[in-house]
């Protein structure tokens, strides 16, 4: 089934879906792991252990008291070496726990619920004790997505198999692979929600992972074949085409009665509650130029050098590695290691990198066409750099969700996302002294 509603512009972009036919295998186990405290939107945690001692994979090792946060879990068996400060992907600076392994991978084994005899409160405990989080990218902590404010009824689930990136295809590979557990966390989701409707929406280019989901579903719910067009990953988007319901600015998925779970999010959370496993692991793919592109299952915490590695090492000289897809990914200035809401490590070398110059704005409008949350992008490059930074809310700068669509068809080749960014920065920060 085919859905008839749009999204408000977006682009086609080049797709290189190197790795849709590569099937996931399980990457070699890391000597060490590095594990940030935050890995996921919300609270730091504190650590649970100290240096020097020893850990089994799926021990808890840190933890918040705050409502919105989720606990870490040690991903290697063996000693811990060091908790110190270092650099995620994100581009921030989180204490981190380093475990060297004993090669031994010994695990301390958890315990899974029946979800159809448990109460909402049993999963949704052991969905938030085995530290799942958004695993599209965004990491919010499932437990809290599934636990919507009094008074918010969600009628909707939507499991999201859109991976609208070029690049990526962790999430069509376990659709492919893993359908009939995503299909079981979606009857979970439903569950704790409530929600009568489950649709999983797959974009057509990857029929093969739409049939699966089709057959996995047995006709119990809905499988949509969306046209594919980039961001249709946001869930906002998502919502549009789906639903034709539109989130309110500054609003969310809640407002319109829907919750957007991702399928990778979707087999977390059956790994959970049904077996008691906590998120540990996740499929990457690791792509562009190297030798080996492939879909790896990997243990969170490992370094993106040694999965590059593992893939043949690069082929010619590195000129960027990118965590997650070009459009929306965030270029690495070191070496960092794979953290929940990584999807993708994507290595550019030289001959992929084009310097392209800049050029004054000829007004030519397609960056206002082409954005999704119906900006005007070259007005808002031009406050920004003239520092109107009141004027930009005017324009609602704030809703700018980074998409990259502007930047892309942009002939003049401005670099407006980073223009908005610095934009946004400077608004936040003089409402924060404001304050
Ligand atoms: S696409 Fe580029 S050149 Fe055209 S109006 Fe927008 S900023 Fe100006
Ligand atoms: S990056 Fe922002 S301004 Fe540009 S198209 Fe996306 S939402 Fe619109």
């Amino acid at each position: 089934m085919l859905s008839g509603f749009k999204f408000r512009g977006g682009i086609h972009p080049d797709y290189f879906k190197l790795t849709a036919g590569s099937r996931v295998r399980r990457a070699d186990l890391p000597k060490e792991v590095i594990l940030p405290l935050r890995q996921h939107v919300g609270a730091v945690c504190e650590s649970l252990i100290e240096e020097g001692e020893r850990v089994k994979v799926g021990q808890k090792i840190a933890d918040s008291e705050s409502p919105v946060s989720s606990p870490i879990h040690a991903t290697i068996s063996g000693t811990v070496a060091e908790i110190s400060v270092r650099s995620t992907p994100t581009g921030e600076r989180v204490r981190s726990i380093r475990i060297e392994s004993d090669g031994r991978d010994r695990w301390l084994k958890g315990k899974g619920i029946d979800p159809e005899k448990s109460s909402r409160e049993e999963i949704l405990a052991k969905i938030r004790e085995n530290g799942i989080v958004g695993l599209g990218g965004a990491a919010f902590p499932t437990h809290v997505k599934l636990n919507p404010p009094e008074g918010k009824r969600v009628d909707t689930v939507i499991i999201n198999g859109a991976e609208c990136e070029p690049y990526i295809t962790a999430d069509h590979r376990l659709m492919v692979e893993e359908s009939r557990r995503i299909v079981r966390g979606a009857k979970i989701i439903a569950k704790v929600l409530g929600a009568e409707r489950v649709i999983f929406a797959v974009e057509d280019n990857k029929p093969d992972a739409v049939e699966r989901l089709r057959k996995a579903t047995s006709g119990d719910f809905e499988v949509l074949a969306l046209k594919t067009k980039y961001p249709q990953g946001d869930e906002r988007h998502l919502i549009k085409a789906v639903l034709n319901r539109e989130v309110p600015p500054g609003g969310l998925p809640f407002d319109v009665g829907v919750v957007v779970q991702n399928v990778g999010t979707a087999k977390a959370i059956c790994d959970a509650v049904c077996d008691g496993i906590p998120l540990v692991e996740r499929v990457v793919t690791v792509t562009g130029d190297v030798r080996k592109p492939g879909n790896l299952l990997v243990r969170i915490g490992t370094l993106f050098s040694n999965l590059i590695e593992q893939c043949g090492g690069p082929v010619g000289a590195v000129r960027k590695v990118i965590s997650g897809g070009p459009m929306m990914g965030i270029a690495q200035s070191e070496d960092v290691p794979v953290i929940k809401g990584t999807n993708c490590i994507l290595v550019f070398s030289e001959r992929r990198v084009v310097e392209e110059e800049e050029m004054p704005c000829i007004r030519c409008g397609r960056c206002v066409d082409v954005c999704p949350m119906g900006l005007m992008p070259f007005m808002i490059r031009a406050l920004v750099e003239k520092g109107k930074f009141d004027a930009c809310s005017e324009y609602d700068i704030m809703s700018c969700d980074e998409c990259g669509c502007c930047a892309y068809v942009c002939p003049a080749k401005i670099p407006l996302v980073q223009i908005i960014k610095r934009g946004k920065m400077a608004l936040a920060s003089a409402k924060e002294v404001g304050r």
